[in-house]
């Protein structure tokens, strides 16, 4: 017995040392007692968890947290939206460990710039990506680079980050599967078609952010956008569409997967109920009625979804 509490409050020093310091370790049976409770609570809550801090063709940003690592996939938002939102959850630059970026165009690196000057977060993306965001910054401004290969995992804290290619018009586009303990989160926004390599890469994850960019016959008959910008989003380099986002959430379904985020919705070319619902039906055909389905939107965060509680 003694081993056993012994190893449980080991393993929580080691794992969480916010909590479990050297001088919050028990010294008397009783106290070894109350601290095994204290581990399993801790066992128990610990997870990984996702936060949509927004998203849509104007921005998008998302915080996982554990409790050792903090960090954000995009920054896409502007960097006071960014650090307003933070704020809002109780979290402030300082506590990130990292910003992860998938590509770089505008909607997912606008506050690259801010948020370095402000904090000088270490910034992992992969070699393309990079150069063409230093081309386009022009500054003296110094990111900490740190490179990642497409196709290699990498680990910040303890998330594991397995980065996989997808088609879209930037340099060299990835998407991501993190892993934490035995949990899977899929990040799937800005590729114009799914592969056999995207279905293969998200279908572990337990929890799926899944673009549902337009409503195809919306976008067709919007007639703001130029035909040159409709063939864009619509091609094998633009965006999913609700179908092709239904499609995928279809393939996948399985007890293995808790929730989907529908996110990265264009504001003119769909609407939550539409991408909702043609998600949905194709969830409820393939009896995945399990699966909890949130629309995440451009202007505040989602709720925050833990798994592993
Ligand atoms: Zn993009
Ligand atoms: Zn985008």
């Amino acid at each position: 017995m003694a081993r056993i509490i012994a190893t449980a409050l080991r393993i929580c020093k080691q794992n969480f040392p916010k909590r479990f310091s050297s001088e919050n370790l028990p010294k008397r049976p009783d106290q070894y007692r109350i601290a095994t409770l204290l581990c399993a609570d801790t066992i128990a809550a610990v997870g990984v968890t996702v936060t949509i801090l927004g998203s849509g063709s104007a921005g998008n940003c998302t915080l996982i947290e554990t409790e050792t690592t903090a960090l954000l996939i995009d920054v896409g938002l502007s960097g006071r939206q960014i650090n307003d939102r933070l704020a809002q959850l109780g979290r402030h630059l300082t506590d990130l460990d990292a910003i992860v970026l998938t590509h770089e165009h505008g909607d997912h690196t606008r506050a690259l710039p801010v948020l370095c000057k402000q904090h000088r977060l270490p910034v992992y993306a992969n070699r393309l990506t990079a150069e063409a965001i230093t081309d386009e910054l022009q500054s003296e401004l110094l990111i900490a680079w740190h490179l990642f290969t497409s196709g290699t995992p990498f680990s910040i804290g303890d998330l594991v980050i397995e980065p996989f290619p997808v088609p879209h018009d930037a340099c060299d586009p990835v998407n991501f599967l993190i892993r934490h303990q035995s949990h899977a989160i899929g990040i799937l926004t800005d590729l114009g078609h799914v592969t056999r390599l995207v279905v293969e890469r998200v279908r572990a994850a337990n929890l799926l952010i899944l673009e549902a960019n337009h409503d195809v016959r919306l976008l067709q008959n919007d007639t703001a956008r130029p035909w040159s910008i409709k063939q864009r989003i619509l091609s094998r380099h633009g965006h999913l569409s609700n179908e092709a986002a239904a499609s995928l959430a279809g393939e996948i379904a399985g007890e293995h997967l808790h929730h989907v985020f529908l996110a990265h919705l264009s504001r003119d070319c769909n609407r939550p109920e539409l991408a909702t619902r043609a998600v949905g039906e194709q969830l409820y055909r393939r009896g995945a009625r399990h699966i909890r389905l949130t629309v995440a939107t451009q202007d505040a965060p989602t709720t925050p979804v833990t798994l592993g509680t």
